[in-house]
């Protein structure tokens, strides 16, 4: 049996309870080993549903709000994904689990560089630089679907026009304290839109988002 097993069986369970019905997206997240993911000192804490510090003043998302965006997006295999704040590295492990080629943009190199040697270690198909993910990643557009782990001050326009026409983005929208997620599919030049609250999130700084 692999390490924390049975922790990661009893958090799928809890993300079931909490709602979230997209049997791929709990298979992915039962898969990906989210301990290889947190700094040595939270290992153990690894598999509570909180998210948690990964240095730079930056954190791993709650495994909840994973799950959420990624059921939002309605990703099938090989879909194009782009992820705006690749932090740990464990939102884009979790796509990449579903059969998706993955482009990831963190603005801290630090953590891009680390998440870079993870993403090598387990062999995963994620493209990952260093910089400010706000403009988007034109050389590989159109994609399927974007999704933003930053709350940004309103939904940057360069992220809309690299989605195919029907693809969807998930992005928190707000003020620097508190956001609701949108979740949009593209239409034409714009987007068709829902909202989801209750989310928390470290802001998007950049040419696109906050100062
Ligand atoms: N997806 C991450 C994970 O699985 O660990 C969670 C990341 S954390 C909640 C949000 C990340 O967005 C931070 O690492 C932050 O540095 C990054 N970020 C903020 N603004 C950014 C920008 N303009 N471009 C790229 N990354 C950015």
């Amino acid at each position: 049996m692999a390490r924390f097993d049975d922790e990661r069986k009893e958090l799928i369970d809890l993300l079931r309870s909490k709602g979230i019905t997209d049997e791929a997206v709990l298979t992915a997240m039962y898969k990906v080993e989210r301990h290889l993911f947190v700094e040595p000192m939270y290992v153990n804490r690894a598999y509570e549903d909180n998210a948690l510090p990964i240095g730079s003043q930056q954190t791993i998302s709650q495994p909840y709000t994973v799950a959420f965006m990624t059921q939002a997006l309605r990703l099938q295999k090989d879909m194009k994904v782009l992820e705006i704040g690749t932090g740990s590295g464990y939102q884009a492990a979790v796509i990449a689990m579903l059969g998706c080629r993955v482009f990831t943009i963190e603005r801290h190199i630090s953590l891009a560089n680390n998440a870079r040697r993870i993403f090598d270690a387990l062999n995963l198909r994620i493209a990952a630089k260093g910089g400010d993910g706000t403009v988007g990643w034109s050389e590989h557009a159109p994609y399927d679907a974007v999704i933003v782990t930053a709350g940004a001050p309103h939904v940057p326009d360069a992220l809309v026009q690299q989605l195919k026409e029907g693809g969807r983005i998930a992005i928190p929208v707000g003020d620097r304290e508190s956001q609701q997620l949108v979740i949009g599919t593209r239409k034409g030049n714009g987007l068709v839109t829902e909202i989801a609250d209750g989310f928390k999130f470290v802001p998007l700084i950049g040419k696109n988002g906050w100062n």
